[in-house]
């Protein structure tokens, strides 16, 4: 393991970044103050604006919110209809009828569903209908089949029965004029049942935000070329892109930018167009050829600062162009690039989806190993996460402390947060797990 595996702190902090943090509430930490994660997540948050919402195609609604009101203009149900295969009657008529003195009525036709118009049906008459066609006029209950002897022409009734009886009355779902959903509503196969059923095709929904995701380094080669000597594969921009999808967003992934300025920079711009975001992995440690930080510190409006968490000290948070883009540069090394990710952009990405629920859910284990983490700082470790016979979560750490472990990251299915004041976890106690396999898009 190395320092850099690990983002070990190797510079003082920038005079401006320790204003920022406020030094008393900021952990001193390799001789200088770290911003905790929470303000800088507040920070992260308080940045994000909205998306104007779109009209989307019904089914490309799905996962998404609502962003009007749904009126029903017409009644839901939209006639009365049957609840059964059996026979329309008038109650009245049936009063007498039991299984040993069945009423015997003439069958005088057929209501199928799909039946555009129906005939009336006159006193001491009944009709065959079948599940969701239209009661005929004059008629005013059901009587299923299992009652009767399934005549054809004339059928013997079983049971008496009350007005109403296996009837679906038009509106007793929805009334014509009500609300079927409003805005902020989640868009799941029952609500998209509703808008159908409503006559909705189309819904303005808040839409996916477009992330572009950026990876920067000239030790990088698009994946598929065999990496030569000192080259590696870029494996973080599929990790970020995935990881953007699942937290809602449409991932766009951008080829490999080297460490060069102006490239850097030409990238960005014409990235601008079509981000709602911007997510950028690497350069943006101490070293000599960080040249995201190099390069967007300039401007003022990216501001780089280390974070009172392991992995991932190193975060570039800001705004790029005209529309105020936001811009994450998160470290390169794979752990802290997806730990970054969970942490900062993940939430970012839920609000502008319009989520009030920007966090992922955690869930409290019982850790089977002892755990150390550094006074000060809050730590995420990978973590496998079992479920006990008796339904009560456990968790073993997958890899070690190197950021830089991708096949260990990829054996693990959970991370396990150690809070800024807990340095030693002991086997037996309990720990708050944040799962990463659930698939929430
Ligand atoms: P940096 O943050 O640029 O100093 O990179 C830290 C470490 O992460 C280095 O070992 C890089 O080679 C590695 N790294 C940077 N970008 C990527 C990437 N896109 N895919 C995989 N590893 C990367
Ligand atoms: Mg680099």
């Amino acid at each position: 393991m190395t320092d850099n595996s690990t983002d070990q702190p190797t510079e003082v902090v920038p005079e401006l970044n320790e204003a920022i943090a406020g030094g008393s509430h900021g952990h001193t930490h390799g001789g200088g103050s770290l911003r905790p994660v929470a303000e800088q997540l507040a920070k992260v948050l308080n940045t994000i604006g909205s998306i104007d919402p779109i009209q989307q195609p019904l089914l490309d609604a799905q996962g998404l919110l609502l962003a009007e009101e749904i009126i029903a203009d017409a009644p839901l149900p939209g006639f009365d209809n049957s609840a059964m295969d059996g026979y329309a009657v008038r109650a009245v008529d049936l009063k007498q009828a039991s299984a040993e003195h069945p009423v015997v009525l003439p069958v005088v036709g057929d209501v199928v569903a799909g039946s555009r118009s129906v005939s009336g049906m006159g006193p001491g008459l009944c009709m065959r209908i079948m599940t969701g066609a239209p009661i005929p006029p004059g008629a005013d209950a059901v009587i299923p089949l299992e009652n009767t002897d399934r005549g054809v022409a004339r059928v013997a009734i079983y049971r008496a029965t009350r007005t109403g009886e296996c009837v679906r009355r038009a509106g007793e779902d929805l009334a014509a004029g009500a609300m079927a959903l409003g805005p902020g509503a989640a868009i799941g196969p029952q609500q998209i049942a509703l808008l159908a059923a409503t006559g909705h095709d189309r819904v303005l929904v808040r839409p996916r935000p477009r992330v572009v995701v950026i990876s920067t380094g000239s030790e990088l080669v698009e994946v598929g070329k065999r990496p030569s000597y000192g080259e590696i594969s870029d494996s973080n921009s599929f990790m970020l892109a995935a990881a953007a999808r699942d937290a809602g967003a449409d991932a766009y992934r951008v080829g490999i930018v080297p460490d060069d300025h102006a490239q850097l920079l030409d990238v960005l711009d014409s990235q601008l167009l079509r981000a709602d975001m911007i997510i950028t992995s690497g350069g943006v440690s101490m070293g000599a050829f960080d040249v995201v930080k190099e390069a967007l510190s300039q401007l003022g409006t990216v501001e780089f600062v280390r974070v009172a968490m392991q992995p991932g000290m190193p975060q570039g948070f800001g705004t790029l162009g005209r529309d105020r883009t936001p811009i994450f540069c998160l470290p390169g090394n794979p752990v802290s690039a997806l730990v970054s990710f969970e942490v900062f952009a993940r939430p970012a990405i839920r609000k502008l989806l319009g989520k009030r629920n920007v966090q992922r859910q955690t869930i409290q284990a019982i850790a089977l190993e002892r755990m150390e983490s550094p006074e000060g700082k809050r730590q995420f470790r990978r973590g496998l996460l079992h479920r006990e016979p008796d339904g009560r979560y456990s968790v073993s750490l997958v890899g070690g402390h190197g950021s830089h472990l991708i096949a260990s990251m990829a054996a693990a299915n959970c991370l396990v947060v150690v809070e800024e004041d807990v340095t030693e976890v002991v086997p037996g106690a309990r720990v708050t797990v944040m799962p990463l396999m659930l698939a929430q898009r």
